[in-house]
């Protein structure tokens, strides 16, 4: 399977990837933005300065058996219209938030048949992630 369809499956589009990593039964996944059409996230402004990176991770759909976990480096970025700071948010996850929009809906589609410890039990970690949600 081409590395993009990996990520488009995921719903993690307009990423480059940068490696793979399996560790004690996790995908450790490492993409990067390359830093084009930067905008401020709270105004929108293009007149901007790069402020740095910020390093996260998200719970991702597993591969099979595999957690999977995303990391990047966010951009921060300084914005002149707004004088204001912040990081940079993807679109694949809210803000805030340890897992990606694709790992939240399979895991309340999962609620929808199933009570939450018993998904947890095929999903490592479901069930602490999510739990306040439902
Ligand atoms: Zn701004």
């Amino acid at each position: 399977m081409a590395t993009n369809a990996w990520y488009q499956a995921r719903g993690i589009f307009g990423y480059q990837h940068q490696s793979f990593r399996q560790s004690d039964g996790v995908l450790f996944v490492t993409v990067a933005h390359h830093g084009a059409g930067l905008r401020c996230p709270h105004c929108h402004g293009t007149s901007i300065i790069r402020r740095g990176f910020i390093p996260r991770t998200w719970q991702a759909l597993p591969w099979g058996c595999i957690r999977w976990l995303c990391r990047l480096r966010c951009h921060g970025v300084e914005c002149r219209r707004c004088n204001s700071t912040h990081a940079v948010p993807v679109p694949f996850a809210s803000p805030g938030r340890s897992y990606t929009h694709r790992f939240e809906r399979m895991v309340l589609e999962l609620r929808r048949s199933m009570t939450l410890k018993d998904a947890s039990a095929g999903l490592v970690t479901m069930a602490g992630v999510i739990a306040h949600r439902v």
